[in-house]
Formats: C-alpha cells, structure tokens, sequence
C-alpha cells in the first residue's frame, strides 16, 4: 500500500517537473534595457545589515556565472543602486521586489542607472527565508542589467513570481547573449524607452485562461464600468501609482456602490511592465483586491485588467492587458 501511494507520487513529481520544465524559456528572454558593457558598480542603500548581505550574496551569484559583474560603490550619487523597503500600499500591495530600469541613458541610449528594491513588509509576511529572498534580489538585479521574465511555473531565478529557483543556466545563457555584442543594436529603442517599472508579485496569473481563471477567484470585486478620474502621484520611484475612479455599469462580483476608486501601477511619466495606464474614458473590466488599509487595487496590476475592444458582433471583447489575449465578457465573471 505505502509503496503504491509513494510511486504514485513519484509519477507526479515526475510528469509535474516534465511540465515545469517544459514552460521554461531558454535563453530566458531580455527586456529592453541594457549596460554598455557586462559590468556595473552599484551602491548599497539598505541600512540592515541582513538586507545588504542578502543583496552581497546575490551579487556573487551573478558575478560566479562570469555573465555579468557587479561592483559595489561607496559613491551615494550612483545612479545604479539596491535598496529594501517597507511597504504594504499602492503599487507595493503584495509585490516582493521591484526594478527600475531606465534611470539614465548614455548618448547611445545604454542604461547607466538602474535601482533595485525588496519588499521587506511583503516578504516578512509570506515568509520567504533567507536564500528565498536572496532568490527575489537575483531576480531584481537580473531585470537591472536587462533580462525580462521568463513563462509563468518556468524553472528560472527569471519565473515572474519566483521564491525558489536560484540563478539557473537558462538565465545565464540570457545574461550572455544580450552582451554577447559590446554595439546597441538596439540604441533607438533604447534611446526613445521610458524608464520601467518591473513589479514582482507574490503570484503569476500569466497563463492564458487558468490565469483568468484563478484571478476569478482571488479577486474580492470584478466590475465592469467607465474610468470617469485618472490620478498620477508623480513620487518616483517609491510612490509611482495612479488611483483611478471608475462609474459602475456592472457588477460581476462583491461590492455593489455606483463608483469604485482603485489604485494600479504606472503614470503617463512611468510605464509598468506588463500593464497600461488606464484613461479617462476607457470601458474596463477590472479585477480588484484589497490591501492591508482596505483599499481596493488591481491585482497583479496589468493582470487584473481587461480593456473593451468594441470589435465584436454584438459580442463585447476584452483585451487583456498583461499578455494582449481576447476574453469575451462571459469569461472574466
Ligand atoms: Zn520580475
């Protein structure tokens, strides 16, 4: 009997990992940003001693790969630097680290400052130990000198909501080629990039109709209706959220007033990866939690909104506006 019920597990362990596996992207992709060379000094901004050497153990992760060095500075002006916060509202709701690409450009339009954070509220409050939150400081220094996410359950220190995969090769691999040539192939892009924020969540929702699926579910209020007041806080990098006031036209689930008052991630100055600012105007499905003060954001930012198309016969389509997909109304209530 026991041994039957292990080799039952094992086969799950197995066809599980063969899954995993098979979602992982190798190399795993870049984003838009890049250094000019493989290498940049950063400074350390974190005052606890156990944050600066979580961030020191996810420097020499990276520079033992050989794929990317990084130095620390003493210079304070740095325009590259690490840091942790304490957070629990606006566009820090849930979201364990974060990186900001873009600070400044040289004259090719090659990144010269990028900042990195760590959510220690977040991280505290799910539990994440010590090599965990290492994990999340390589993920946030890989998105700094220019890899994006590798697939939602892909085995990578580049999984979008990544707790337990360390640098893996497949990140190496990415890292090399995006430096592979020393010219920016890319200088115009580049050089016309808004800064970016990449948020990182405690949970990935980017995997097509499960993903819709499960934010279904977690999501306290699904409404559909028209952003009727569009709020930038221009604070960046620490406050950098939009709150939106939206006019109800339907309720799909929980809260049942007229109008909803939401905050996301991004502001006309500051684009965040994976979603869209909303607008004045705009007819949208939107996913809502509520953070710790009991204000309701959208959840997992980009992933909790759905923009009508107006394309159908007389069928309204939904853009979703993390990964573009087409829903129609009936699946996102
Ligand atoms: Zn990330």
């Amino acid at each position: 009997m026991q041994k039957s019920v292990m080799f039952v597990t094992t086969c799950l362990a197995l066809l599980m990992g063969v899954s995993a596996r098979a979602a992982t992207k190798n190399p795993t992709p870049a984003n838009k940003y890049r250094y000019a060379a493989k290498k940049a000094a950063y400074y350390n901004k974190s005052t606890s001693a156990y944050y600066r050497s979580i961030w020191t153990s996810a420097r020499n992760a990276w520079n033992k790969s050989k794929s990317f060095k990084w130095s620390p500075t003493k210079n304070r002006k740095s325009r590259t630097f690490t840091t942790s916060v304490s957070r629990t509202t606006g566009i820090w709701t849930n979201a364990t680290g974060m990186a900001y690409n873009g600070m400044s450009f040289d004259q090719n339009g090659r990144q010269t400052g990028a900042a990195m954070y760590l959510n220690r509220a977040i991280l505290k409050k799910y539990k994440y130990n010590k090599k965990q939150r290492t994990n999340v400081a390589i993920h946030e220094m890989g998105h700094a000198l220019g890899l994006g996410h590798n697939s939602a359950g892909s085995v990578s220190v580049m999984n979008p909501a990544n707790r337990d995969y360390a640098l893996r090769n497949v990140d190496i691999k990415g890292a090399q080629k995006i430096y592979r040539t020393t010219t920016n192939t890319k200088s115009t892009l580049a050089a016309a990039a808004q800064p970016t924020l990449t948020v990182d969540h405690l949970k990935d929702y980017s995997n097509g109709i499960y993903g819709v699926e499960a934010l279904r579910k977690d999501a306290g209020t699904i409404v559909e209706g028209t952003i009727t007041k569009s709020v930038g806080h221009h604070k960046a990098p620490k406050n950098y959220y939009t709150t939106q006031t939206l006019r109800v036209i339907e309720h799909f689930k929980g809260l049942s007033g007229k109008t909803v008052t939401f905050t996301q991630g991004g502001t006309t100055a500051m684009a965040v990866t994976d979603s869209k600012v909303l607008h004045h105007g705009e007819d949208v499905v939107v996913m809502l939690a509520k953070n710790a003060q009991g204000n309701d954001y959208i959840i997992n930012d980009g992933q909790g909104m759905f923009i009508d198309t107006h394309t159908s016969n007389g069928h309204e389509l939904f853009e979703h506006v993390s990964d573009h997909k087409i829903y129609t109304e009936d699946m996102l209530h």
